[in-house]
């Protein structure tokens, strides 16, 4: 099957090609992916766990349990660079998320949702017309959250429900 979005860590060990689109790229503004990345947010892409494929660049993983559902979430990241490559989880085995920031072009893929807006840094602006969860898409008994949708850009800590 042809790669259709490739990408790597910031050393070039560790190489991945995922054989299909994602199945949605968003940003996670949840604590653990502020601390996780050392910064604002976390650009994620979800894909179904045998869509990509890594090369033989060894990955190293971090387990960390979700203050949330209790569950484990592994980070698996470069040994060599410390790039964070994507993540996976004990709650949801079928699926991958991958780092947006590792691919060739992170442009290739379309940010359509923010979640955990709630706990968004000040200063993080949500763009206008995307799906805002204050936080998960569902609930942990898996019953969906009703996105919001801001007719224009606004700042995080500002939005109105939070
Ligand atoms: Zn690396
Ligand atoms: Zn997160």
């Amino acid at each position: 099957m042809p790669a259709v979005l490739e990408g790597g860590c910031l050393c070039g060990k560790v190489r991945f090609s995922a054989s299909q689109p994602p199945l949605r790229t968003f940003a996670c503004h949840c604590t653990f992916c502020q601390r996780m990345t050392g910064t604002s947010f976390y650009a994620e892409s979800l894909f179904p766990m045998d869509a990509v494929r890594f090369n033989d660049g060894e990955l190293r993983q971090y387990e960390h349990r979700s203050d949330g559902s209790h569950k484990k979430v592994f980070v698996h990241f470069c040994p060599s660079c410390g790039t964070t490559m994507g993540l996976t989880f004990e709650r949801w085995p079928d699926v991958r998320a991958i780092s947006r920031g590792c691919y060739d072009d992170p442009n290739a893929v379309e940010l359509t949702s923010h979640i955990w807006t709630r706990s968004a840094q000040s200063g993080v602006a949500l763009p206008a017309d995307v799906d805002c969860f204050a936080m998960a898409r569902a609930t942990l008994d898996g019953r969906p959250e009703v996105a919001l949708r801001h007719e224009a850009p606004v700042l995080a800590r500002q939005e109105s429900g939070r």
